[in-house]
């Protein structure tokens, strides 16, 4: 039997058995080389169970993390959530003595309590990521709103982001899509950044986010704007799966956006493909080539090579997806960029989603409307329309749109003026995420006259050179002739304490652009009461910036009450001291809580939570209802009827 034909059984790709039989051995063999009857059983039987180990390995690897949001779940359900056989879970759940039925409904607890038999650690997500997948169905119902069945619907061009790890190569993949293919692309120039970009390849148009990173993806996605259809994350072959890779596939999973894995620099020498594959493998993404689903393709963005084959399988998800729009009904498209230029006044880069939109259109976005005067393609070139999936930055807005924004066309000026007094009545709309960063031109000016700051000092901390130029450039360009900027420090890499005790030195704030505080950092900031704001978007330190300059927003901290604790009794134990029996009355208490100790209506003590226990485990949280053991460190004379309150201190920006 040919290889070819084995390896059609087998149901992979021709050259993928091919190089399993080189690896097994075989000299001088082509896809096209027959291979006698024995021959073909055993290298069938080899490869079947190379496959079989590879799974197998995959489900004996220990620890794993499941995200979860919800109060509970059904039994039935945990299959899919764990992913073990029922019969293993249902054994679980005997030998803890815990009787329940498929229909039954545990609670977080009880969950988390078999997942651990499991080896799995179930994190409990906030309700924010509820709100993420909420808004998420928001921009969905967008989608198929526009497309009815007597439409004449075409397929429009996916939109790509790139994630990863720091230094993975998410930036030279982008340039180098863009230099072979990108619309337009005038020889020898720049093409204007516009926060995408699209590129023609084998007739189908692609458009691609030029903002690398799953945080710039997250934080579209947290205003209500999900428009990625495929996620492509780089992972350097040479450094494997790193702490942004396991973030970004989180992201990109949470947000159920497919997945294409780019093994980059296989350029380099001794690199390990199939050790990046088995790392993946513990993250739900099993390669193709090993029995699983996730298509994996090495590439090299240095050299160029297998960036054919990645925009091929880009071609082949977004195929499958069948993402489809008609270009003749109206509009609806999302914000990625947006600013306030001097001469041309607001602008912003949107990206089409559903429907078309003209010079001339009217539209309403958030509270407000405009009609578009003039639209840009990522070449900088004017042009008349811009069709599903299209990227183009839009003028004739009347404030600037916030990123995330949606756009929807309307026919008249009349019709987007009642459909913003419709909002206005029914306040259906999202305000909280949608009101606070439409800065109009009049609300700029007015805050300007008050502000008392003579200089605002900065100290920028930024992951790799090229953000810090960009950023430090896009500063300086900030007009602000009543208030100087003055950037007193900047250099690449985490924030130190030295970063800060510099800020305090000479009343400066911290931004950070994809650079985090060290702990120690952290604690003097707290303590020596300085800003440290980070961030993963340029445009939003400009933003803050125009928002300090202006006397917009000051920061102040106020305390939460998480919830209300009652001590019922003590507990004395040789090697740990005293143990406070509890029983949670009110909210729910985390570990990380801070503690407040209440005795006789008066405060006697204020501190952090030492350890957290239902029966003698330890735990992350314990809801209102339940018992609970608690110590609390530095406090040793803990009384029956004390109360604790625990808390958390939120930042909080004041207008
Ligand atoms: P990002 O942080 O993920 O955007 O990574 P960059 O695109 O900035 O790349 C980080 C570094 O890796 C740069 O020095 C690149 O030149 C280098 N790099 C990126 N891709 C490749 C590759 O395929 N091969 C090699 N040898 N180097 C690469």
């Amino acid at each position: 039997m040919k290889v070819q034909d084995i390896a059609k059984e087998l149901n992979i790709e021709a050259n993928t058995f091919l190089n399993f039989l080189r690896d097994q051995g075989f000299r001088q063999i082509k896809t096209t080389t027959k291979l006698d009857p024995g021959t073909t059983t055993k290298v069938k039987k080899q490869y079947k169970s190379f496959i079989e180990k590879k799974q197998s390995e995959t489900v004996a690897l220990p620890e794993k993390t499941i995200p979860f949001n919800k109060e509970s779940i059904k039994v039935s359900e945990l299959t899919q959530l764990l992913e073990y056989p029922m019969g293993q879970i249902m054994k679980i759940f005997l030998q803890k003595g815990l009787m329940v039925n498929l229909n039954s409904e545990i609670d977080q607890e009880t969950l988390i309590e078999i997942a651990k038999d499991l080896n799995i650690t179930i994190e409990i997500e906030d309700l924010s990521v509820e709100n993420e997948l909420g808004l998420k169905t928001k921009v969905m119902e967008i989608e198929s709103e526009s497309i009815t069945e007597t439409d004449t619907t075409t397929v429009r061009p996916p939109v790509v982001t790139i994630m990863g790890h720091v230094d993975h190569g998410k930036t030279l993949l982008l340039d180098q899509i863009r230099k072979t293919n990108v619309v337009d692309f005038e020889s020898g120039g720049i093409t204007q950044h516009i926060g995408a970009y699209q590129i023609t390849h084998n007739n189908n148009k692609l458009t691609f986010l030029d903002t690398p990173g799953h945080e710039a993806f997250t934080s579209l996605r947290a205003r209500g704007a999900q428009i990625t259809d495929i996620a492509i994350l780089v992972v350097a072959a040479d450094d494997g799966v790193k702490p942004q890779t396991i973030e970004a596939i989180n992201h990109a999973q949470v947000a159920d956006v497919p997945i294409i894995v780019a093994i980059n620099k296989i350029d380099k020498p001794d690199i390990d493909i199939d050790n990046v594959k088995q790392q993946l493998s513990q993250y739900n993404l099993l390669s193709e080539d090993w029995g699983g689903k996730t298509i994996m393709v090495p590439v090299s963005a240095k050299t160029g090579k297998g960036l054919e084959s990645l925009l091929e399988m880009i071609e082949l998800v977004a195929e499958l997806q069948e993402l489809k729009s008609n270009p003749n009904s109206a509009c609806k498209a999302v914000v990625i960029e947006s600013k306030l230029s001097s001469q041309k006044g607001p602008v912003a880069t949107v990206i089409v989603k559903a429907g078309s939109l003209k010079i001339g259109d009217f539209f309403v976005i958030d509270e407000s409307y405009g009609k578009v005067r003039a639209i840009f393609n990522d070449a900088n070139k004017q042009v008349k329309v811009l069709r599903p999936g299209d990227p183009g930055e839009l003028l004739g807005f009347s404030t600037v749109p916030q990123p995330g924004a949606i756009l929807a066309s309307k026919s008249s000026e009349k019709e987007c003026k009642a459909y913003i007094d419709a909002q206005h009545d029914t306040k259906l709309t999202d305000k909280s995420l949608s009101q606070k960063m439409s800065v109009s031109l009049e609300a700029l000016s007015s805050q300007a006259e008050e502000g008392n700051l003579r200089q605002l000092n900065l100290i920028i901390k930024a992951d790799v050179h090229g953000s810090l130029e960009a950023i430090k450039g896009s500063i300086e360009k900030i007009e602000s002739k009543d208030i100087p900027i003055k950037i007193i420090h900047f250099s690449t890499g985490n924030i130190t304490e030295n970063d800060v005790l510099l800020a305090k030195a000479s009343d400066g704030i911290i931004f950070g652009f994809n650079a985090e505080p060290s702990s120690e950092a952290a604690q003097c900031a707290q303590k020596e009461k300085v800003t440290i704001k980070t961030y993963s978007i340029i445009y939003n330190i400009l933003d803050d910036i125009q928002n300090v300059i202006k006397g917009l927003y000051k920061i102040e901290y106020e305390e939460i009450e998480e919830s209300q604790i009652q001590i019922r009794e003590i507990f004395k134990f040789s090697k740990i001291g005293k143990i406070a029996g509890c029983y949670v009355t009110k909210g729910k208490v985390e570990r990380n809580h801070k503690i407040r100790v209440i005795r006789n209506g008066d405060e006697i003590f204020s501190g952090d939570i030492d350890s957290l226990k239902r029966f003698k485990e330890d735990v992350k949280e314990v809801g209102e209802g339940f018992e609970c053991g608690i110590v609390i460190k530095g406090m040793s004379d803990l009384q029956v009827d004390d109360q604790i309150v625990s808390y958390v201190i939120k930042e909080k920006k004041v207008l």
